[in-house]
């Protein structure tokens, strides 16, 4: 047993047990019988000699075969093996988290931006809708608005008798070409000539009450047409039975028949005299 090739195959450098240092495994296999209690730690000495640290402090020796040491060692290889596994599994799990926290966050972040999208949206529908509102109540109060039919405001003759018989209007003067206009909002009624009135408008408005424009030098618009309070609708003549130019302005109360009130009280209520 003392031949070179003996030696050559069993030189002491390739059994070496321990040359790395000592090692500390982590976990025992079955193949380890320990004297002690399963608390006890394990320490693979140089000499295949392991150390057994007991939970009261003292410590034995117990000697290990080649083969229980070969056992260590893989077992050791195995454990750094899973450890390091456990680590990178580790490490994608907390990666995965962060990622998912991530989403989620992002998720919350855009459900809160969505949310104050939706709002502003609302608010400017609501505000929009405030202001259509807000139009559409002042453009009824302009539509329902009053104004004097004629600028030139000189009454010359009152709403009575009159020479011995009935004047149903009153006469304001004025020169021929002075635009006359729709009161309020309303509908033509009738446009055209008419007897003693002349060229002759008449108009009612959207609370019922009819107005009536004689002598008129032109017609500016046709019956069925609506108008608005400052329409114009023709101008100051001396046309039909008139002695000078003139307005003559009468208020009725219904659209058919002659059923003519006094303007001057009709005028007052409505706020034009
Ligand atoms: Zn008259």
């Amino acid at each position: 047993m003392t031949s070179r090739s003996y030696q050559g195959r069993h030189y002491s450098g390739r059994h070496r047990n321990g040359s790395r240092g000592p090692r500390l495994p982590r976990a025992l296999s079955a193949g380890f019988v320990l004297p002690t209690t399963a608390a006890a730690a394990l320490v693979v000495t140089a000499t295949g000699a392991a150390t057994v640290a007991q939970q009261s402090g003292a410590e034995s020796t117990i000697a290990l075969t080649g083969q229980q040491t070969a056992m260590a060692r893989v077992q050791e290889a195995a454990d750094t093996s899973a450890s390091t596994d456990i680590a990178v599994r580790r490490q994608d799990a907390s990666m995965q988290t962060a990622a998912l926290q991530g989403r989620a966050e992002a998720q919350q972040r855009a459900a809160r931006a969505a949310k104050r999208k939706a709002a502003a949206e609302a608010q400017a529908r609501a505000e929009a809708e405030r202001k259509a509102r807000a139009a559409a109540r002042e453009a009824e109060r302009q539509a329902k608005k009053w104004v004097r039919p004629v600028g030139i405001w000189n009454l010359t003759s009152g709403f009575g008798w009159r020479w011995g018989k009935q004047h149903d209007g009153i006469d304001l003067a004025a020169p021929t070409g002075t635009p006359l206009y729709a009161m309020s909002q309303g509908t033509v009624t009738q446009a055209g000539w008419e007897g003693e009135f002349g060229y002759k408008v008449e108009i009612q408005y959207w609370d019922g009450s009819v107005s009536w424009y004689g002598h008129m030098s032109r017609i500016d618009v046709v019956a069925g047409q609506t108008v608005l309070p400052g329409s114009q609708v023709g101008l100051v003549g001396n046309t039909g039975h008139s002695f000078g130019s003139h307005l003559h302005f009468e208020i009725q109360t219904s659209a058919v028949g002659d059923n003519p009130v006094d303007p001057v009280p009709w005028l007052q209520t409505h706020g034009l005299w």
